[in-house]
């Protein structure tokens, strides 16, 4: 399993599982990938082509949400 710290490991997915508190720190970290709408930050449409030269952003992300429902799954 990669390491979730790691920023050598492609991203292949990212995904916000249910309990999102909307506390905003994922758009204002990686807003390439992230957006926060009314009930929940969501992954854009269009992230897929950020996930290469925004691994560090997006791993960021998603150690500091506070309630760690951001998922990313690296490449091994
Ligand atoms: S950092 Fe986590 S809790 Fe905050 S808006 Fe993003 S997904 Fe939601």
């Amino acid at each position: 399993m990669a390491d979730k710290t790691s920023t050598s490991n492609p991203v292949t997915h990212v995904g916000v599982i249910e309990g999102c508190i909307i506390c905003g720190l994922c758009e204002d970290t990686c807003p390439q990938v992230f957006c926060v709408r009314d009930e929940s930050a969501v992954v854009r449409q269009s992230a897929e082509k950020f996930y290469e030269s925004h691994v560090e952003q997006i791993v960021q992300a998603a150690k500091e949400c506070p309630v760690d429902v951001i998922k990313v799954r690296r490449a091994v």
